[in-house]
């Protein structure tokens, strides 16, 4: 935060912008959410719950469930499109101290969070990161799960969710993080793959599954309407984050974007418009529907989801390629000596090349998971995979 400002010559900014996001969206597929095992943010909540229970012991609060499963997701939400319109009009991303500010913002919820509630609730209901990290760790190829054979027929401690002493082969442990029970998992957004019920089962009954990637949206999946809304959220920042080739495309320039005024504007209209065409697309599909099961827009929605993980992997895939490379010679420059280190970069043709096989991966995923959750024709499903093509249209020109 005192160091040098720009991402040039500072590092940590290289690191949070060039190195951290796109390799948590690669991980995604393949590990799902397990940034959220090792994330710092959450070291710090857990570390100030247990001094202050040690300062000052006192039974932690319970979780108010019930308010938290309304609302907690609505104000993620919220804190999300902040953030995004917040990283936008002040250029986040080159200013390492408001990058600091947005990292301490987040923190500091863990903090107040842990030190009030029991467990994490921060992470349960109400981190921003979080709740991007559930929704895509749904389409995850490896899952969390325990055998609830296994779990009815031998086990009467529940330590895996309650906590509790070492038993048999399992560790002593404080109980899943998170109140999820790993045998009633059926959603990976509900587990932050610590592996606490793994170390706490004395029964063996938890594994780490293989699985076809996102099989939860086809089959037992429960929609949540904040959870489509932050999907949404998350497509409109794709464009928002290109939101000077956008005003270009559209208005022929992006004078708009030179006052703070037009430039809020602009930004507000990139991030919430796709969600508005997509929704408003979607009463056009009731048309098409005819006689036979209903699918309705929150459970479709959810097939926009491979589009929207690519389609922010096109993006920082820029940022990747052109820029994760100079970390040593930035490093050097943050502590003010000559940056002499050698850097990498990936050809343009290249990082192109990668980003375009991303959107045309991404479109192409959605259209078959589209499929998969709505089990109908083409036909009835042709206006939501115009939308998504039509998406992949629009990013390619302003990403590639
Ligand atoms: S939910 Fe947020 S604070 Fe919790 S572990 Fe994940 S990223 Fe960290
Ligand atoms: S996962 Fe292990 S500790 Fe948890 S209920 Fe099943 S058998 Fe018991
Ligand atoms: S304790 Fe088990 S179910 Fe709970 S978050 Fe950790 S890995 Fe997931």
């Amino acid at each position: 935060m005192w160091g040098p400002q720009t991402r040039e010559s500072n590092f940590a900014l290289n690191f949070f912008w060039a190195w951290w996001w796109p390799l948590i969206l690669i991980g995604f597929p393949f590990v799902g959410r397990l940034w959220c095992a090792v994330c710092p943010f959450m070291i710090y909540g857990e570390v100030a719950q247990f001094v202050s229970l040690k300062l000052w012991p006192r039974q932690l609060k319970g979780w108010p469930r019930e308010w938290a499963e309304r609302w907690g997701g609505w104000i993620l939400y919220g804190g999300f499109g902040l953030i995004l319109l917040w990283e936008e009009l002040w250029s986040l991303e080159n200013s390492a101290y408001l990058s600091g500010w947005l990292l301490i913002i987040i923190t500091a919820g863990a903090v107040v969070c842990s030190v009030l509630f029991e467990r994490r609730f921060w992470c349960r209901y109400l981190c921003p990161i979080g709740g991007m990290n559930g929704l895509f760790a749904k389409l995850s190829m490896i899952e969390l799960r325990a055998q609830q054979g296994i779990c009815s027929a031998t086990c009467n401690t529940y330590h895996c969710y309650k906590g509790g002493p070492a038993e048999g082969e399992g560790q002593a442990t404080m109980g899943c993080p998170v109140y999820s029970h790993p045998a009633q998992l059926t959603d990976n957004r509900d587990c932050v793959l610590c592996m606490t019920c793994l170390k706490a089962c004395p029964h063996k009954s938890v594994a780490l599954n293989l699985r076809p990637p996102g099989i939860e949206l086809w089959t037992d999946h429960q929609t949540r309407s904040y959870e489509v809304a932050l999907l949404l959220l998350l497509l409109g920042a794709v464009f928002l984050h290109r939101l000077s080739p956008l005003t270009t495309w559209v208005l022929g320039n992006d004078a708009w974007l030179k006052s703070f005024g037009g430039h809020a504007i602009a930004a507000t209209i990139a991030l919430f418009l796709p969600g508005a065409i997509a929704l408003l697309v979607d009463r056009l599909r009731k048309q098409f529907q005819g006689t036979g099961p209903q699918r309705n827009f929150l459970e479709l929605a959810y097939g926009y989801l491979p589009l929207v993980l690519f389609a922010s992997l096109a993006h920082f895939l820029l940022l990747g390629l052109s820029e994760a490379g100079h970390i040593l010679p930035v490093f050097q420059t943050t502590l003010g000596l000559p940056a002499v280190a050698s850097s990498l970069t990936a050809h343009p043709a290249v990082i192109s090349f990668l980003q375009g096989t991303a959107l045309v991966f991404g479109a192409l995923l959605s259209v078959m998971l589209t499929q998969k959750i709505g089990r109908q024709s083409w036909l009835k499903l042709a206006p939501q995979h115009g939308v998504t093509v039509g998406f992949t249209f629009l990013l390619w020109q302003l990403i590639v």
